[in-house]
This record gives structure tokens, sequence and C-alpha cells, in this order.
């Protein structure tokens, strides 16, 4: 995916979640990062740079508060979720991204596009689509959950509105 694709459906996303709006620019700026460092270092396409443990570990860390610093811990927070954003987009394409360093096993999820043709573009714009689509329940449900399977059984239950906050479900 290009830059500017990986930071519009990271941006979508983070919005989608709920993140506050100085979380959505940190995530935007940590969804170029794994190509940031490739590019920089001058490594192999899609290889280090790309493996999830290690924003996986930086995300479990700082979300577990292993920081004393809590502006510290957001910031690593985000930047490391945009980073694992990045890599969800690169393994949806053909290419697929490293399931672990050194070795030619990829994860590969869906195989929908390849990078710079127009498959790209329609997943981005679908993925946008579709996160538009939750934030609009989400606010129509007055929750601010991300939750799949709550949002889903909301729906189905056609749960009338709650004020914001007063609701099963508060603001996480
Ligand atoms: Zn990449």
């Amino acid at each position: 995916m290009t830059w500017k694709n990986h930071k519009l459906v990271s941006i979508a996303i983070a919005y989608a979640i709920g993140l506050p709006l100085e979380g959505i620019a940190v995530v935007a700026i940590g969804s170029i990062i794994p190509d940031f460092i490739e590019f920089v270092f001058k490594m192999k396409h899609r290889g280090v740079s790309h493996f999830w443990g290690i924003y996986a570990l930086l995300f479990l860390f700082a979300t577990y508060h292993a920081f004393q610093q809590p502006i510290a811990g957001l910031i690593i927070k985000w930047t490391s979720l945009g980073c694992l954003l990045h890599l969800f987009e690169d393994a949806m394409s053909k290419a697929g991204i490293p399931m672990f360093p050194g070795t030619f096993k990829r994860i590969k999820l869906g195989l929908l596009y390849k990078t710079k043709y127009p498959s790209e573009a329609i997943v981005a714009l679908a993925i946008i689509v579709l996160c538009g689509l939750v934030k609009a329940i989400k606010i129509y449900l007055h929750t601010d959950t991300w939750q799949p399977t709550v949002l889903f059984w909301n729906v189905i239950n056609c749960q009338p509105p709650l004020p914001y906050g007063r609701g099963l479900h508060r603001k996480v």
C-alpha cells in the first residue's frame, strides 16, 4: 500500500474505534513507520521492519502500564497501533507480510490487492466506508464500544439510543 493509503485507512480505523484526535494523529504517523524504517536503513522490502512481533510487544507493553510516564505510554501505544495497522493493511495484499523474520512463510489475509494497482484503491476505499458505517452505528447507539459482537447484538435487538455513558456500554 502507498503511504497515502496507509495513512487514510489507519486514520479511518482509529476514528472508528474511538481514539481521541491526538491519538488518531499519532496513529497516522505510526502507520508509515514500518516502510519508513525500511527506506532509511535500506532494508529488504517487507522484511524485519514488517515483523508483527516487535510492534505487538510494544503495544502490549504500553497498554499494560509498563511505562511510568502515562503520556509516553500513550504515545508508544498509539504509535505501535499505527504500525500494527500498517502490517494489517500490507497483509491483505497478494505479497503479504512475513510470519517470522528469516523464514519464507508469509501472513496473507485474503490476497485482496496488488500495491499501486486499482485493487489497492478499492480495498482502501472499502475499509474507509466500513469504518464510517461502524462510526455511524456507534453514534446512533450512543455507545463508544468498538467490540463488534456488542455492536451486532445492539443492532439486532434494535436497542434504543441511550444517553451517552448511561447505557450498558460506557465510554472506553
Ligand atoms: Zn509496508
